[in-house]
């Protein structure tokens, strides 16, 4: 019975009739859940049953209509969680009302105050920040769970104040270094794609546990055939929905697959037609420098980033087409070496990139490649064989970027897909994550006045500069011109923050990073060498990286939780970032950890709480979360709470005689006017009226059908997306979205012969930047990972868990009471045994980093020698507070730094480095004294 029924529904437990009047209502209301539970991102569509005024329970709408004849459909959409959400309305950790800290920080001592107070006192700090510091010294790191109204509130509140907002996919190392580097994008099929695979692996994901809505697809299509290989080195859960369970080695998936690669090409299976075309494979590479052979190499005033292939034809080194990938009359040799004749007069010796390749590949004899990865060579070489003959998906989950060396596992599983011709058709590709279409919503920064006449202007001027931009370089598609304008546009707005400097110059990060035994024994020199001459030579330059000298005042933290999620936990956070901070706000439904250790808590609405409408191109479709009752307590919907504050900000500014401010690149910024520049001058007031406004801006974008309205998608529930429309993240995919078709990215690139948004214009596996040649990483290696953490016998890996969108759902009774319902780490019973602890034994996770305590769950599916410690834990659930992450190093691979090259620039989302977590040292002790429990 859910806690929030009403009592007419309540009492009648007992009775004769209870079952059936249990299930009755008076109304209903379209819902979900706009959390990022990658990868529905919170778009399930559900009914919530309401009696009286309450939540009754929720089930899946079952809303979905057949797309694609043959295809299952998206129904049931829905996890364990959405079952049993509306319990979170009234959970004992739900903030009901604005507190403030009443003693210590993290003493739990609270104070229930106004709104008028706390925002009062907030604003008095903030204006006292900007006074002392500037605007930057007010930080706001991402909120993984503040989807919808918390990431636009926060987003629109940091273009009209100069308080940078992290960057999402840094913040959460959720950037695919190795998919970027490859292809200048991150991409993703529909999920009802995998349906027309034939081989799919899922490798660096657990769908069983993660994608709980669509794992039914991958069933689906062994079910009609396909053969499903998991990749990962334990037996996890998701084993028993696959054919093949390959346990490689922690870290050593590179190895597992250039030895896939090696195969292909030694038995003939390569599709040569397919890298000739689409990847830089016939690209000439100079013997003497290992850079590409360039038009600047040629001659005085030609270009750096115009690339050359040998006619196998005529012998003569021509042009590779900048514009289109196909090559015409031109067959480039894939073998071979030859001579350029360079503009000095001289000469040197040119490979093609597959030549290249062929000698990269003499070091992964599957027999030599076994040692590596653990994986039998008989295994490697029948699993190479069956992704030359079929359509090959990757079923790919975020833990790849999360390795260190999570860039050549990437690029060594795309360069598997590419030497079988496995992307740009139905069932093949890679599968990752990205933004979807176009909607209205991802225009709001920039909005001003508001209305329908506003926005088509914004698509206007946008669509205006991608033919401006088009016509400065012909050769630029849409989608190339479009990441350009990104691009320039990321240097100019400045609130959106890759956080790698932040956590560098002020959370204590550099000594950590400068632990060179912690770092991959090939980096040459030391990391502040390659973090220094990556700034001197303005690299960064013009991106809007925080700043040495703007220390942070003031955290501004709007469903997130830095103090769990952020890598390196309390051990970082609290020792070096907590006592610069005046001003600690954690704007949240719940109480988390960083709530527990901040000044303010200010109550949040929850989901069913405030309407709003969301989607992406995981389903390619629009769904209505609307709101079923009103927010608990005195919570109020993010957008009202930064409006408020806003409000006050202006007040508190004219009283001290603060309002216009500078930050540090000069740009002004002006309280008096906050809350109306906020509002758009009153036309972003109100969320269902924003919400409307969204959906009929949504069909304007062409991402719905034309005459789609809030009544209208209320009255479905979800629609299905019509177009992409024009921002780069949309146009990434290259393939349209049809009525009636699952989407597999890439199509226009293989069809249409479009160029990819790399330097070379081609799926890129060689790059010849200085730093990747330096580290012999110009194409993809296997590399061990580093000793993180310490020079300690176990890895510790994890990846989210079965019972929690990260820590949203982790207190929740009814989840908890689904398994052990408190902390446990997944350890082997070998490993267990020989250490003489017992199951479900509190034992001491310890490295060089810090400690914590933790129940042990003993498990024959996990390898000897590794814990899996799986996420959504919040860190009041352990012992002292403290939780796994406190033991991250979370290092950050020095070539993530790397810039002045085509590709590799900054544009919110992409190209940034990461802290990577995965295979961190730990080793693990018996309490010394466990009567302590
Ligand atoms: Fe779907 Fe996310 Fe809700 Fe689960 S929590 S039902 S995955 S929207």
């Amino acid at each position: 019975m859910p806690e929030s029924a009403p009592a007419s529904v309540r009492d009648t437990v007992g009775s004769e009739d209870s079952y059936r009047r249990r299930w009755t209502w008076d109304r209903v209301v379209r819902g979900s859940h706009a959390v990022d539970c990658y990868p529905a991102v919170g778009s399930c569509p559900y009914i919530v049953y309401l009696k009286d005024g309450s939540i009754v329970f929720q089930e899946p709408a079952g809303a979905f209509p057949p797309v694609e004849e043959g295809v299952p459909d998206f129904n049931p959409m829905g996890c364990q969680k959405g079952a049993c959400w509306d319990g979170l309305l009234n959970a004992p950790e739900r903030v009901l009302y604005p507190l403030k800290r009443a003693g210590e920080r993290g003493s739990g001592k609270w104070q229930r105050v106004t709104w008028a107070q706390a925002l009062t006192e907030i604003a008095d700090g903030i204006i006292d920040a900007i006074q002392d510091v500037g605007p930057e010294s007010v930080f706001s790191p991402n909120g993984a769970n503040a989807c919808a109204w918390g990431v636009m509130s926060q987003r629109r509140f940091a273009a009209l104040t100069g308080f940078p907002v992290s960057d999402f996919d840094t913040d959460v190392a959720d950037f695919a270094p190795g998919m970027y580097l490859t292809w200048g994008k991150l991409t993703v099929p529909s999920e009802d794609d995998y349906a027309h695979s034939e081989l799919i692996f899922i490798w660096h994901c657990n769908p069983a546990y993660t994608r709980i809505p669509f794992a039914h697809f991958v069933i689906e299509a062994r079910y009609k055939g396909a053969e499903v290989v998991l990749i990962s080195p334990d037996v996890s859960p998701s084993a028993m929905h696959a054919d093949y369970h390959v346990p490689v080695r922690v870290g050593s998936d590179a190895a597992l697959c250039l030895a896939m690669c090696r195969t292909i090409i030694d038995e003939g299976l390569a599709d040569t037609a397919f890298i000739r075309e689409q990847t830089d494979m016939p690209l000439l590479v100079r013997l003497d420098t290992g850079r590409f052979l360039r038009a600047c190499d040629l001659a005085g005033d030609g270009r750096d980033d115009q690339f050359y292939v040998l006619d196998e034809a005529s012998q003569a080194i021509v042009e590779a087409p900048r514009g289109a990938l196909d090559f015409g009359d031109v067959k480039p040799a894939l073998e071979g070496t030859f001579s350029a004749k360079l503009k000095d007069g001289s000469t040197v010796e040119v490979t093609p990139v597959f030549a290249r390749l062929r000698e990269r590949l003499r070091d992964y004899a599957p027999e030599h490649a076994a040692e590596m990865c653990g994986v039998h060579p008989d295994t490697i070489r029948l699993l190479a064989r069956k992704v030359a003959a079929k359509r090959t998906h990757v079923y790919e989950g975020l833990g790849t970027g999360k390795h260190y060396h999570g860039d050549l596992m990437g690029r060594a599983m795309y360069l598997l897909l590419a030497l079988t011709g496995n992307w740009g058709r139905k069932g093949t590709g890679p599968g990752y994550w990205s933004v979807g279409p176009s909607t209205a919503g991802l225009f709001d920064e920039a909005r001003r006045v508001g209305g329908r006449e506003e926005l088509a202007n914004i698509l206007a001027g946008y669509r205006a500069m991608i033919e401006a931009f088009k016509a400065q370089d012909p050769s630029r598609s849409d989608e190339i011109a479009s990441i350009e304008i990104l691009k320039q546009m990321a240097a100019t707005t400045g609130h959106y923050v890759p956080p790698l400097w932040w956590w560098y110059y002020h959370v204590g990060f550099r000594d950590v990073w400068n632990r060179r035994e912690w770092h991959d024994p090939s980096m040459r020199r030391e990391f502040d060498d390659y973090f220094n001459e990556a700034m001197s030579r303005g690299w960064w330059a013009g991106v809007a990286v925080p700043l040495a000298d703007r220390p942070p005042r003031v955290l501004l933290e709007v469903g997130g939780n830095v103090l769990r999620r952020g890598r390196g936990g309390q051990t970082m956070y609290l020792r070096h970032l907590w006592p610069q901070l005046t001003t600690i706000v954690s704007v949240d439904s719940r109480m988390s950890t960083t709530g527990l250790f901040s000044d303010y808590v200010l109550p949040a609405a929850q989901q069913y709480e405030r309407p709003s409408a969301m989607g992406l191109s995981h389903t390619l479709f629009f769904t209505m979360l609307d709101k079923a009752v009103e927010p608990a307590g005195e919570a109020l919907p993010e957008w009202q709470v930064f409006r408020l504050l806003a409000r006050k900000l202006g007040e508190r500014g004219r009283a001290r005689g603060v309002t216009e401010y500078r930050d540090a690149a000069g740009r002004t910024f002006n309280l008096d006017t906050l809350e109306d520049e906020f509002t758009a001058h009153g036309a972003m007031v109100d969320e269902e009226q924003m919400t409307a406004d969204g959906i009929e801006g949504s069909a304007m974008t062409g991402a719905l059908p034309d005459g789609t309205t809030i009544e209208s998608l209320r009255e479905k529930g979800i629609v299905r997306f019509t177009g992409w429309g024009i921002i780069p993240y949309a146009q990434n995919y290259q393939t349209p979205i049809e009525p009636d078709s699952t989407m597999a990215p890439f199509r226009a690139h293989v069809v249409d012969k479009r160029p990819y948004p790399t330097l070379v214009r081609r799926a890129q596996f060689y790059i010849d930047h200085e730093w990747f040649l330096e580290a012999g990483e110009e194409l993809p290696v296997h590399k061990d990972p580093p000793r993180m953490g310490g020079d300690h016998p176990f890895v510790l890996t994890g990846g989210h868990g079965r019972w929690s969108v990260h820590a949203n759902n982790i207190a929740h009774r009814r989840m908890l009471q689904t398994h052990r319902g408190r902390p446990h780490i997944v350890m082997n019973a070998h490993d267990a045994e020989r250490r003489g602890i017992a199951d479900d034994e509190e034992v001491q996770v310890y490295n060089d980093m810090g400690s914590f305590t933790v129940a042990v769950k003993l498990s024959p599916s996990v390898r000897p020698g590794q814990l899996i410690m799986y996420n959504g834990w919040d860190h009041y659930q352990f012992r002292d507070w403290r939780g796994s992450s406190n033991l991250e190093g979370s290092m950050v691979k020095w070539l993530g730094f790397a810039g002045g090259y085509g590709h590799l620039h900054y544009w919110p989302f992409m190209w940034t480095p990461i802290q990577v977590d995965r295979a961190t040292r730990v080793d693990i002790a018996k309490l010394e004294r466990p009567d302590r429990a």
